[in-house]
């Protein structure tokens, strides 16, 4: 199966990709957690994006397309966490499906009202290691502000700042909600009830997919 996680940031697509990942061996692809390594790798890519990340905008379309169809597995089994997030990515992703003879089988739609987005964003912090992504209240490291796993001080993401916030949610409702009559119209949207705590979710999740997916 391929799996699009669609949903505003903050609505906890990642905690659960990488939840279901590590369950039943999907290939989680977040274009977010590719864009800022290559920033801080500085590599061509991240000296491009750098600047539209800051400002919550989204970074171009062609860079996004060339960036899915270099990590996309030839085997699929993936879930894209971020991507597509325009009209024009989502076509290109149906050609290079195409292309490969694979198919989309289903766009899960994370639904959260925006209060709840907002607070799920501004406590989130990153292990700048592992990448592992904790909430100061709703899922707190065991040891104050530092990665379980790494030991390492965790770190607020740039784009977690309030201005920056409240960008990204007005481009999420201009450029990526379109998305979800897109889904619709083929028939492969579900849309999931994001609320409650992550495990709680997490059950819904597989609840849904396994509905959907035989
Ligand atoms: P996204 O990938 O959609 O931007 P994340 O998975 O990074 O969202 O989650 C955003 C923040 O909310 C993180 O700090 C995460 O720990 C927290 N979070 C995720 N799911 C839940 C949940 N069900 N309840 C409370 N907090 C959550
Ligand atoms: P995320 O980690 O998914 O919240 O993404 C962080 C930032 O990376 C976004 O605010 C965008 O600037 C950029 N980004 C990630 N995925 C895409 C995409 N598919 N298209 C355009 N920009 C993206």
């Amino acid at each position: 199966m391929n799996l699009v996680f669609l949903g505003p940031p903050g609505a906890g697509k990642g905690t659960q990709a990488k939840k279901l990942a590590e369950e039943k061996g999907y290939i989680h692809i977040s274009t977010g957690d590719l864009l800022r390594e290559a920033v801080r790798k500085g590599t061509p890519l991240g000296k491009k994006a750098r600047e539209y990340m800051e400002r919550g905008e989204l970074v171009p379309d062609d860079l996004m397309v060339a960036l899915i169809e270099e990590v996309f597995p030839e085997g699929g089994g993936v879930i894209l966490d971020g991507f597509p997030r325009t009209i024009p990515q989502a076509r290109a992703l149906d050609e290079m499906l195409d292309k490969k003879g694979a198919v989309l089988d289903l766009a899960v739609l994370f639904d959260l009202p925006d209060e709840v987005v907002v607070e799920r964003l501004s406590g989130r912090r990153s292990c700048p290691n592992c990448g592992a992504v904790y909430h100061m209240k709703y899922n707190p490291p065991k040891e104050d502000e530092m990665c379980d796993r790494c030991g390492v001080k965790l770190i607020q993401r740039e784009d977690d700042r309030e201005e920056v916030i409240r960008e990204r949610l007005r481009v999420y409702r201009t450029r990526t909600a379109p998305l979800v009559d897109y889904y619709r119209d083929k028939g492969i949207l579900i849309t999931l009830d994001a609320s409650g705590q992550i495990e709680e979710v997490y059950s819904r999740l597989k609840r849904a997919i396994d509905e959907k997916g035989d």
